[in-house]
C-alpha cells in the first residue's frame, strides 16, 4: 500500500479468484467455465461490423440485451439491469442495500464478505448444517439483508422455490438477493416471484451456463425501483460498464437458447455420471445440481488432492478453509475430460501413483 492510499482501503482483505494460468496446458476444472464454446450466432455475430463499431461508445443502457432478456424471463426491460459479470451487481446491491448489515453463509460465495468489507457493512454469517445444506429458518424476519447462492457454491446444494420465497416474505423491509449463477443446471429459478415481491433481487451471470465468462455479463432482475437503484451507482461510477463486444455477444447467446439447452443437458449428464463413479471410489459426494461437484476423500487431503491432480495436468480448486479444507471442488466439464480426471483420482487414490 502506497503511503496515499487511504488506510481503510489500505487493510482490505482481495478476493482470490481461481487460477487462470495463460498457457492453457490444463484440463481446466477450476473455476465453473462453460466446456463447449459459445452458441454459433455468437461468432457470426462478432465479425468486422461490430470491430468497427468499437469506435463507438457502447448503449450505457444496454437496450437490446435489457429486452431480450425481459422477453426470455417474462419481465419488463425496465426489470433488468446489466453488470460487467454478476460480480458487479452483486458489488452495486451489497453497496445500495446492505447498511442494516447483510447474512449469508459460513460456505458460500467468497465475494460476499468482501465486498461487506468494502462498503464497511456488518455481517451476519450462518453456518451451513453438518450435511452444508441451508437452514432457511436462518434467514427469516432477521432485519438485514440476505444473500443467498441458489445453487450455493461450492456445495452446489439448492433450496425449493417455496423455501425461498418464505424467506422473501418474511423480510419485507429488507432486500433478499438470490444469486442464481447456477441455476440452469439444476435448480428453480425465483426470477417468477419478482413481480410479487419489490424486495427480491434475482441475480444471474452469462459465465456458467451461456459460455461467456470473458465477456463479463450478469444481470438483476427486479422491481423496477431496484433497478432504478442500480442504474443510479451506475451512473455514478462507470456509465459504458458493459463493452459493445460483449452486448453483443450477449444478445446472441439470448436468442441461442435450444443450443445452449443441448450443451447443459451434456453437462448435466457427465455430473451425474462423473458424481456415481467418484462415489463408487469412495468419495463423499455432495448431490450438487450446479456445474461441479464438491467431493472428499477418506484417503488423501484437500490440498494433497488438489496438487496430485495439478502434477497430472488437471486443475481443480481448494480452499483452505476449516469446514472445506478436505474437499476439493470439480468442474464439470465434457465427457472426456471428465474421464481424464476419474482415471486421475483412481491413480491417486490407489496408493498415489
Ligand atoms: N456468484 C457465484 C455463486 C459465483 O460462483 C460466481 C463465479 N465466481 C459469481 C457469482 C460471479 O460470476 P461472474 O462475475 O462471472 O458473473
Amino acid at each position: 500500500m502506497s503511503r496515499w492510499m487511504d488506510a481503510r482501503l489500505g487493510q482490505l482483505e482481495e478476493y482470490v479468484p481461481g487460477e487462470q494460468p495463460q498457457d492453457m496446458q490444463y484440463i481446466k476444472l477450476n473455476t465453473n467455465e462453460f466446456p463447449y464454446p459459445p452458441a454459433p450466432a455468437v461468432s457470426e455475430r462478432l465479425g468486422r461490423g461490430e470491430i468497427e463499431g468499437l469506435r463507438l461508445y457502447s448503449d450505457p443502457t444496454c437496450r437490446v440485451l435489457r429486452e431480450k432478456l425481459a422477453v426470455r424471463y417474462k419481465v419488463a426491460p425496465d426489470e433488468v439491469f446489466v453488470g460487467n459479470g454478476s460480480d458487479e451487481v452483486l458489488n452495486f446491491a451489497f453497496w445500495a442495500y446492505g447498511a442494516d448489515g447483510v447474512r449469508f453463509a459460513d460456505i458460500t460465495y467468497g465475494f460476499y464478505p468482501v465486498f461487506a468489507a468494502l462498503h464497511d457493512l456488518p455481517i451476519t454469517v450462518k453456518p451451513l448444517r453438518q450435511d452444508f445444506s441451508i437452514d432457511p429458518a436462518d434467514y427469516l424476519s432477521c432485519d438485514q439483508m440476505v444473500v443467498i447462492a441458489n445453487p450455493n457454491a461450492p456445495t452446489g446444494l439448492t433450496l425449493s422455490l417455496d423455501e425461498i420465497e418464505a424467506v422473501v416474505r418474511s423480510n419485507p423491509e429488507h432486500i433478499v438477493v438470490i444469486d442464481e449463477a447456477y441455476v440452469d443446471f439444476g435448480a428453480q429459478s425465483a426470477i417468477p416471484l419478482t413481480r410479487r415481491y419489490p424486495n427480491l433481487l434475482v441475480v444471474s451471470t452469462f459465465s456458467k451456463s451461456r459460455a461467456l465468462a470473458g465477456a463479463r455479463i450478469g444481470f438483476g432482475i427486479g422491481d423496477r425501483e431496484l433497478i432504478r437503484d442500480l442504474n443510479r451507482i451506475k451512473n455514478t461510477t462507470n456509465p459504458y460498464n458493459i463493452n459493445r463486444l460483449s452486448m453483443a455477444a450477449a444478445e446472441e447467446a439470448v436468442e441461442s437458447r435450444a443450443y445452449y439447452e443441448d450443451c447443459i443437458e451434456k453437462v448435466i449428464e457427465a455430473r451425474e455420471k462423473s458424481k456415481t463413479a467418484l462415489r463408487e471410489m469412495g468419495f463423499s459426494v455432495t448431490d450438487s445440481r450446479a456445474n461441479f461437484l464438491f467431493a472428499r476423500h477418506p484417503g488423501i487431503g484437500g490440498k494433497a488432492l488438489y496438487e496430485a491432480l495439478k502434477e497430472r495436468g488437471i486443475l481443480v480448486r481448494h480452499f483452505e478453509k476449516e469446514r472445506i479444507r478436505d474437499f476439493v471442488r470439480i468442474t464439470v466439464g465434457t465427457p472426456e475430460q471428465m474421464q481424464a480426471l476419474l482415471t486421475a483420482c483412481q491413480g491417486i487414490i490407489n496408493n498415489g501413483e
